[in-house]
């Protein structure tokens, strides 16, 4: 089996994680009140989803 000539450095192996982040997917701020929410959900902080008033009855 073929194997690699050389180690591969902590710099190149670090270069090549470098997009790779340790993040929350799909969160973004909510249009309403600005607070960070899931994408596609109803903001938790004041109930809107597209720009209405959903939760509230
Ligand atoms: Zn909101």
């Amino acid at each position: 089996m073929a194997v690699p000539f050389r180690k591969t450095s902590k710099t190149k192996k670090n270069q090549r994680r470098a997009h790779i982040k340790l993040r929350v997917p799909g969160m973004v701020e909510c249009p309403e009140c600005g607070e960070m929410k899931l994408s596609h959900r109803v903001c938790k902080a004041c109930g809107s989803y597209k720009g209405r008033d959903v939760a509230s009855k």
